[in-house]
């Protein structure tokens, strides 16, 4: 089955070259001009990313994917947000509210199918079987379900493949450039500070009252998963 792309943007030149893209390449899209349209939508139908514009009218499409994080059948959609703002504090807000990616405007076509396909690469979570463990921490790979110890963990896709690169290999510090090889892929572009996002994002959902830290930081080299935790 053809992937659903949900493409959420008001400027009708840009959604049509959007539409014929994607489409181009095998996506099946709809596409929406404002933000209860699309949350409309999505109730419709789920799709499986959106393509979001930061500039709406009505609700933003910060309001859209926040929203979108708070339900429980919504919150794992892949979000690519669309920004004319080139400050990198603003792209890195997208990203705060929960987008998985984000493209500057004006963007390429063939850029933006690049960074869907590698999303939904990581949504899909390349299909795997079994589960791994470390210290309290489960995954199974089948269902993509994580726990730590009673508590179910929500992670996005993203999150998610982080922790399945810690996990593989337990207490192995990754630099930055290793985890962006092994989530992102190498056919997109992403910056180092976009990993220090996510794994922000995975630290924050697997800190559970009372638990241990496990996301250790090295300072200048990057990130692994131990349960002896301390950030230097
Ligand atoms: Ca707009």
């Amino acid at each position: 089955m053809k992937p659903f792309i949900l493409i959420v943007e008001d400027e009708l030149p840009q959604a049509e070259l959007l539409q014929y893209n994607l489409e181009k390449q095998g996506f099946r899209t709809s596409t929406v001009y404002e933000g209860q349209e699309a949350l409309n939508r999505i109730e419709e139908e789920l799709p499986d990313l959106v393509v979001l514009d930061w500039m709406l009218p009505g609700l933003s499409g910060v309001d859209i994917c926040r929203k979108l994080r708070q339900q429980k059948d919504t919150k794992h959609i892949p979000i690519i947000m669309l920004t004319a703002r080139g400050e990198e504090g603003d792209r890195i807000r997208g990203l705060d509210v929960g987008a998985d990616d984000y493209v500057v405007k004006p963007y390429s076509p063939k850029e933006l199918i690049a960074r869907v396909r590698s999303l939904l690469r990581r949504a899909k979570g390349a299909e795997g079987e079994g589960r791994l463990e470390y210290a309290n921490v489960v995954m199974d790979l089948g269902t993509h379900k994580v726990t730590r110890g009673e508590e179910a963990i929500h992670l996005g896709p993203t999150e998610f493949q982080l922790l399945r690169a810690f996990l593989g290999r337990p207490t192995r510090v990754f630099s930055r450039e290793a985890l962006l090889d092994q989530v992102w892929g190498r056919d997109v572009y992403v910056e180092d500070r976009t990993v220090d996002v996510h794994v922000g994002r995975l630290r924050k959902a697997l800190n559970l009252p009372g638990s241990p830290e496990l996301i250790r930081t090295i300072r200048g080299v990057g990130y692994s998963i131990d349960q002896d935790a301390q950030s230097s």
